[in-house]
C-alpha cells in the first residue's frame, strides 16, 4: 500500500535542516510520496525508518515472471480488490495439465491441442499460456522425457509438478533457460524445492493447506533467497479456495501483509467440462494469477479466454478500433456504405454479420470515443454532424458511385438531420446486428 505524504513525514527526522534541498521535512515527504525525489536525498533518516519506507515502496503483491521472451507470463503486482476501482494489470495465465503417465502419442496430441488454443477476438489475440507437466507416473525418466518433449514442441511457459526432488531437480535443469515454475508438493518440502528453484533462477509455487501455512512458508523461502513466489492453496473445495484467495488479496492490499502478497495458482477440480469452465472462470474473477485446467476442448477454453480478456480490460477505456473505412469483402463502387461507432465490440459484431451476408460492404467507423451506438448517441458523440464530418473526411465519396448511407436502426432519429447536413440519402438499417445479413441482401 503506497504511503501518503503525511505517513512518510511521520518517519522523517522533522528537523527541517534543508540538507535534502527542500525547505521542510514535510515538503520532502510530499515530493517523496509523488515519487519526485529519492529517499537517499535525506542523509539523516534512521535505519528503521528507511526499512519501513523501502518496504512500503514495494508493490503489495509481488510481480512474478514465468518463462522468457515473447511468451513470458507476468502475474501479480495488482493494486485493487475490484476492477472498477482502477483496473487489473496482469491477466491470469491459463495453463493445461499434461501428465507424464500419458502415452507418447497422447502427450504429443495434448501439446498439439494446446498450441491450437489461440483465437482472435475484437482485434486481439487470446491464447493459452502454459503447460504444466505432472509427474503422475512417479517415474523420473518418464517425467524428464515428457518435460523435454513439451519444451521441444512449444514456446509456451512451463510449470513442473513433481513430488520427487531428484526428478524435479533434473527436469528444472533440462529447461533452465525457459524459467519454469517449480511447484513444491507440500509445505514440508518447500525449502528443498526452493533450493532447486534458486539453482535454476526459477519462480517457486509453494503448496500449502492453509493461509497460516502459506505465511510461514513464503517467509521461509524468502529467507532462502527466493523472491518470486506463487501461492498454491491446496484446498479441494472451489468456494474455500476462492475464500482463501480473497483473504490473501485483502490482507496484502489492505493490511500490507507481505507474507500473503504473492499471486495465487489454482488447479481446477471438476471433471465435467461445463463445471470445470465455471470453476476456472470463478478463479479468474477472484484473483487467480494462474489457472491450470485438465480439459482443453476449444469450445470450453474460448469462453474462458474471453472472460479473462474482459476482466482484464481497463473499465475506464473502452476497446476501440481505428475510426476509418473498413472494406469487408470485395467491395466495388456499387457496394453499400454503412456507418457505426468505433466501439470495438460494436464494430466486430457488425463486421461479422456483414461477412456472413456475403454482400461486400464499406463499414465506416465514426470516432465515438469508443462508445457503443446508443451510448454515443446519448453522449452526443454519434450525431448527424459527426457522421457527416466522418463521411466527408473518410474519402468514401471517391470510392462509390452513389450517395446512400446506412445508419444503425437505433439512431433512426438522426436521418433527417443527417440528410440535411451531409447531402447523403440515409437508409435506416436494422436495430440489431443480427438483422444485417437480411437487410444487406435486400439493399438497393
Ligand atoms: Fe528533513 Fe531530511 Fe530534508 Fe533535513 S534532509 S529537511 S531531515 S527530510
Amino acid at each position: 500500500m503506497a504511503l501518503s505524504g503525511l505517513d512518510i513525514y511521520k518517519l522523517l527526522p522533522k528537523t527541517n535542516c534543508k540538507d535534502c534541498g527542500f525547505a521542510t521535512c514535510l515538503a520532502f515527504a510530499m515530493a517523496l510520496a509523488q515519487k519526485k525525489v529519492s529517499l537517499d536525498k535525506c542523509p539523516h533518516i534512521t535505519a528503521n525508518a528507511r526499512e519501513a519506507l523501502e518496504s512500503a515502496a514495494q508493490p503489495p503483491i509481488k510481480l512474478v515472471t514465468i518463462g522468457t521472451g515473447s511468451h513470458k507470463i507476468e502475474i501479480g503486482n495488482e493494486t485493487v480488490m475490484y476492477r472498477h476501482e482502477q483496473k487489473f494489470y496482469h491477466p491470469s495465465a491459463i495453463g493445461f495439465l499434461v501428465e507424464d503417465a500419458f502415452s507418447d502419442a497422447d502427450i504429443g496430441k495434448a501439446i498439439s491441442d494446446i498450441k491450437k488454443l489461440e483465437f482472435e477476438r475484437v482485434g486481439q489475440v487470446i491464447s493459452a499460456n502454459l503447460i504444466c507437466i505432472r509427474n503422475s507416473s512417479k517415474n523420473k525418466e518418464k517425467f524428464i522425457s515428457a518435460v523435454k518433449k513439451v519444451a521441444a514442441s512449444t514456446d509456451l511457459c512451463i510449470a513442473l509438478d513433481s513430488s520427487d526432488p531428484a526428478a524435479m531437480a533434473e527436469a528444472a535443469k533440462a529447461v533452465k533457460g525457459r524459467r519454469p515454475l517449480i511447484i513444491s508438493p507440500d509445505a514440508k518440502s518447500a525449502p528443498e524445492f526452493a533450493k532447486i528453484a534458486k539453482e535454476n533462477n526459477a519462480p517457486l509455487a509453494v503448496t500449502c493447506t492453509s493461509l497460516d501455512e502459506v505465511a510461514q512458508m513464503t517467509d521461509a523461502v524468502k529467507k532462502a533467497g527466493i523472491e518470486e513466489v506463487v501461492i498454491n492453496l491446496n484446498e479441494k473445495s472451489p468456494s474455500r479456495k476462492i475464500q482463501g484467495f480473497t483473504y490473501a488479496r485483502r490482507a496484502a492490499l489492505k493490511k500490507n501483509f507481505r507474507a500473503l502478497g504473492y499471486p495465487v495458482l489454482a488447479f481446477t477440480q471438476q471433471a465435467d467440462p461445463s463445471l470445470e469452465l465455471a470453476e476456472a472462470i470463478s478463479y479468474i474473477l477472484k484473483y487467480a494469477g494462474i489457472v491450470i485446467m485438465k480439459g482443453r476442448d476449444k469450445d470450453f477454453v474460448f469462453p474462458l479466454l474471453v472472460a479473462r480478456q474482459d476482466v482484464y480490460q481497463d473499465p475506464q477505456k473502452p476497446v476501440q478500433v481505428e475510426p476509418k473505412i473498413y472494406e469487408i469483402g470485395k467491395v466495388t463502387k456499387d457496394s453499400p456504405v454503412a456507418v457505426t461507432t468505433n466501439f470495438s465490440i460494436t464494430y466486430f459484431t457488425v463486421a461479422g454479420e456483414v461477412e456472413s451476408s456475403k454482400v461486400p460492404t464499406y463499414v465506416i467507423c465514426c470516432d465515438s470515443e469508443g462508445m457503443s451506438v446508443l451510448t454515443a448517441w446519448a453522449a452526443e458523440k454519434f450525431t448527424a454532424e459527426r457522421i457527416a464530418d466522418t463521411l466527408k473526411k473518410s474519402g468514401i465519396e471517391g470510392l462509390v458511385s452513389h450517395k446512400k448511407v446506412i445508419i444503425p436502426g437505433y439512431v433512426s432519429v438522426l436521418s433527417g438531420k443527417l440528410e440535411e447536413v451531409s447531402g447523403w440519402k440515409v437508409n435506416v438499417g436494422p436495430r440489431e446486428a443480427s438483422g444485417i445479413p437480411n437487410y444487406l441482401r435486400n439493399w438497393k
